[in-house]
């Protein structure tokens, strides 16, 4: 009975995902997380239907959990094409050229998780319609899940086959995610040797990050201040930096974006220098994602044509409603102050 009682928690949760995302609950899997879902979604569409054409169709910002199994599918003899974003603009006309070509997979992210460009993907399932495509469409909606209600995005499992999210860019628990599988798409699990999940992955459930994922969602779609809080505290930075810093600090804003992810520059103080001296004062900012936040290139910034000297003083500042006026204030006077290290 303690099995039934945890099942039924877990179904409980799944059908507050679901809902919030806009499907069935049966046709969400969970998952270890973000990661998780991108690598069983991607790898899953190219072993189901590479015979629509071993190609596969992404852009260079993508989240290294979708750019890596790629990579890996690449080097097993697949042929793989990146549409250009420059300065966060998705090129139509080389996209449907591409489709043209036949693809079995296209990869492209809701919300970019250093810039908060938004990609649409309603457009992008008509350029595939209009050209024929077969190819699944697969998108990772980590970053953007619950931070739009534009319509393309709320309506995202219309357009798309496969779609990843993750508990804690909401506020649910680390380890913890789901992946949306369109009714009648063909899966290849991805974690064998268990029939948890409708067999779809195997593995004891994670009922407590689950529940909280649930219980996350609801907040989140309770609150009917997140969204503004989330666009006020940016407003409000936007403003008051401007006059504090003035010329030195350059902010990327691509011309579609979700509001929580703001990428800066400051203007030639190393990424890191600054990072640490805000740090030191309680400030958390980051530089690049946490995933890829060890190596020394930043490919996400370069594929929105951003120049060198931009990227090496790069700051990403992720906004949450849950952030202050007071905040805002301290992390302009922070970087007043570190702006002139
Ligand atoms: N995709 C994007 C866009 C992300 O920003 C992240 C994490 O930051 C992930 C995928 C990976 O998700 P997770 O941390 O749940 O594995």
């Amino acid at each position: 009975s303690f099995g039934i009682a945890a099942a039924e928690k877990s179904t409980y949760a799944r059908v507050q995902v679901s809902s919030a995302l806009g499907c069935l609950p049966t046709e969400l899997m969970f998952t270890s997380g973000g990661t998780e879902s991108n690598n069983a979604a991607i790898f899953s569409h190219a072993a189901k239907y590479y015979r629509a054409g071993k190609r596969i169709i992404t852009q260079k910002s993508e989240h290294p959990s979708v750019l890596e199994p790629i990579k890996r599918l690449e080097s097993e003899g697949f042929e793989v094409d990146y549409v250009p974003v420059d300065n966060g603009n998705f090129d139509y006309a080389y996209f449907k050229k591409s489709l043209l070509k036949g693809a079995c997979l296209v990869s492209i992210m809701q919300a970019n998780n250093q810039t908060g460009c938004l990609f649409d993907l309603k457009k992008i399932r008509e350029s595939m319609l209009e050209t024929n495509s077969s190819a699944m469409l697969h998108c990772d909606a980590v970053q953007g899940f619950l931070k739009t209600d534009l319509d393309n995005a709320r309506n995202l499992c219309k357009y798309c086959d496969t779609v990843s999210i993750s508990a804690h860019k909401i506020g649910g628990l680390k380890g913890c995610g789901a992946l949306f599988i369109k009714k009648g798409v063909r899966f290849k699990p991805f974690i064998v040797g268990g029939e948890q999940e409708s067999s779809l992955r195997g593995g004891t459930e994670n009922i407590v990050g689950t529940v909280a994922f649930g219980a996350a969602v609801n907040d989140v779609c309770k609150n009917k201040d997140y969204a503004a809080d989330i666009l006020a505290r940016r407003n409000e930075f936007l403003q008051q930096i401007d006059s504090a810093l003035g010329e030195k600090i350059k902010i990327f804003i691509p011309k579609n974006h979700i509001n929580s992810i703001l990428n800066i520059s400051v203007a030639h103080v190393k990424s890191e220098v600054c990072l640490n001296y805000l740090s030191s004062r309680g400030i958390f900012l980051s530089a690049s994602s946490a995933c890829s936040s060890r190596t020394k290139e930043n490919p996400t910034l370069e594929a929105f044509g951003l120049s060198k000297e931009y990227i090496y003083s790069s700051l990403r500042i992720a906004f949450s409603p849950f952030n202050t006026s007071e905040e805002v204030k301290i992390l302009v006077d922070a970087l007043k102050i570190a702006s002139e290290l």
